[in-house]
């Protein structure tokens, strides 16, 4: 794969950044985007900067440990910064040698069926696996902290979609269009399923279709899927802190089964 010159990876990052906060994908700030650059830099979208109004000037550049290359632009009497989530990313470009992007948002779909208690790594629609393969909800981390980094380099050796609990999503590439399309699909996928909870369920596509469907979209195994590397299941169970309807039935199962494993 060649990775982009420093220019296109701007303009690519500020009209990425622009589409996310126009579809609403995150909130006007939220959310951060990088790119793996040609010498082995990362360009990355600086912290605090309003998503729609981003200029490829404002873009940030570091090396491999996060240190900022070349001029920073001063922004509203202020001089920019990388983006809060760097050492996601960082982590991310160390453990994923092929993944030239990624890309964190806050997808209100896929965030608010995560709060309820959903599983997206359960496929009820065919062509998610084709684009997002197995999607994968990683414990929660305190945004902005080592914690995210430390919590998510281990999902995405094996994912290239993970959702964060109560935060976000983290979507990984080859390019940035790539990270993008997953967002795109995650999203489009979350909403389905909202509005099949909504109308009562579904069960999921059988277990053998669903081998299928996997070995139709990954005939070989994936580089970063290699033996030796253990993966995390996708989902880690937790009942929701708050509640619902179905929360409480959840929650009562998830207490059983704790005082169960204590007998
Ligand atoms: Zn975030």
């Amino acid at each position: 794969m060649v990775w982009p010159d420093e220019r296109t990876a701007r303009r690519a990052l500020a009209e990425a950044a622009r589409e996310i906060y126009q579809r609403k994908l995150s909130g006007a700030t939220d959310g951060n985007l990088s790119v793996r650059l040609a010498n082995g830099h990362i360009a990355t979208t600086p912290s605090g900067v309003h998503k729609g109004r981003l200029l490829p000037e404002d873009i940030v550049i570091t090396d491999l440990l996060g240190k900022v290359q070349g001029q920073v632009r001063e922004k509203s009497g202020r001089r920019l910064k990388p983006s809060s989530e760097l050492a996601l990313h960082l982590a991310a470009y160390e453990i994923r040698p092929d993944i030239g992007a990624v890309v964190h948002a806050h997808p209100p779909m896929a965030l608010a069926y995560t709060l309820a208690g959903g599983k997206l790594s359960e496929v009820l629609v065919s062509e998610v696996v084709f684009a997002c393969g197995e999607i994968a909800t990683a414990p929660y981390s305190t945004p902005t902290t080592m914690q995210v980094p430390e919590t998510l380099k281990e999902y995405l050796g094996c994912y290239d979609v993970v959702m964060m609990p109560r935060h976000g999503s983290v979507t990984v590439g080859v390019d940035l269009d790539t990270a993008l399309g997953r967002l795109d699909a995650l999203e489009h996928t979350a909403g389905v399923y909202v509005m099949v909870r909504l109308m009562g369920g579904a069960s999921p596509i059988a277990t053998q279709e669903v081998d299928k469907l996997f070995s139709l979209a990954h005939p070989q195994t994936p580089p970063y899927r290699q033996p030796g590397r253990a993966c995390p299941p996708p989902e880690v169970p937790a009942p929701p802190l708050h509640a619902g309807a179905q929360g409480e039935e959840v929650l009562v199962q998830a207490v059983l089964s704790a005082l169960q494993g204590r007998r």
